[in-house]
């Protein structure tokens, strides 16, 4: 396959797209006819990021976000978090890395303590002294390093100046809005929804509906920005929005409907919403 073919597969999705797909017919023809804009910057990725005549036919009426590892780097924390609650938990252990460790819990579950016997268990850290002490440093200190990419401030304000945004966020009500909290963010999304206080998680598409409701959109005037194929972009679709898949690893599609977009930094969304354009 070419560079060529690559970049259109990328963008455009399966020769079905349109009505029914979840990806817009306007995706298509753009891909394909600035497909040599490629060329130059050698990759998809920046391809999206610096071509800013890829837009959304129709600007969207409202912009909504997903939370973890969309505008903050919850990956990254986690794993500061992890190296700090299991490094005592393994003093004096010969043979043992705490790298390993840390991807283990990771691979295990991104959320929480509870796997935490079992994954040192794994590396034969059993006195339960220890495995307290992981836990307890674990929720002592639950936000640090926690920040916000770099560019997600600017990219919220400049979009909140011509639209409403919003956010839909799966996880425990107090954790995520403390969350908003730590990340100085929570006056930003005066719309926000938690999976939790919902009783409903993404991918379910009522938890988009209720951010329409409360927004008071259809669907196909919303479009939803996140990092996670089966939770985001799945839920999004079933939704009936417009989905943007934030993909900052440059990693392979998984498999499913293609998302409607994909970008590599939350800055592609300027051009991609028409928001380059001078205010009215
Ligand atoms: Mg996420």
């Amino acid at each position: 396959m070419t560079w060529i073919h690559q970049a259109i597969r990328s963008c455009a999705g399966p020769p079905s797209a349109g009505p029914g797909t979840g990806l817009p017919l306007t995706a298509v023809a753009p891909a394909i006819r600035l497909a040599s804009v490629y060329r130059f910057s050698r990759t998809f990725r920046g391809f999206m990021s610096s071509n800013s005549a890829l837009r959304i036919a129709g600007p969207p009426k409202l912009v909504l976000f997903d939370l973890d590892d969309t505008l903050c780097d919850h990956s990254a924390s986690l794993r500061v978090r992890l190296r700090m609650a299991f490094g005592p938990a393994l003093d004096g252990m010969s043979g043992v890395d705490l790298n390993d460790v840390v991807e283990a819990s990771a691979a295990r579950s991104i959320a929480g303590t509870e796997h935490f016997a079992d994954v040192l268990g794994e590396f034969g850290v059993t006195e339960p002294e220890r495995i307290s002490g992981a836990v307890q440093r674990y929720i002592g200190d639950r936000y640090r390093g926690l920040k916000l990419y770099a560019e997600s401030l600017e990219v919220i304000q400049a979009i909140r100046q011509r639209k409403p945004v919003g956010l839909i966020t799966n996880g425990p009500s107090k954790i995520q809005r403390d969350k908003l909290v730590w990340l100085d963010i929570a006056h930003l999304f005066p719309l926000a929804l938690v999976s939790e206080e919902e009783g409903i998680a993404k991918p379910d598409p009522e938890i988009f509906h209720r951010a329409l409701r409360l927004a008071g959109s259809q669907p196909e005037e919303a479009v939803y920005i996140g990092n996670d194929p089966r939770v985001d972009i799945a839920g999004a679709q079933a939704a009936g929005l417009t989905s943007i898949w934030i993909n900052r690893g440059g990693q392979p599609w998984p498999g499913g409907t293609r998302p409607g977009y994909e970008i590599a930094d939350l800055r592609s969304l300027i051009p991609l919403l028409g928001l380059d354009d001078p205010i009215d």
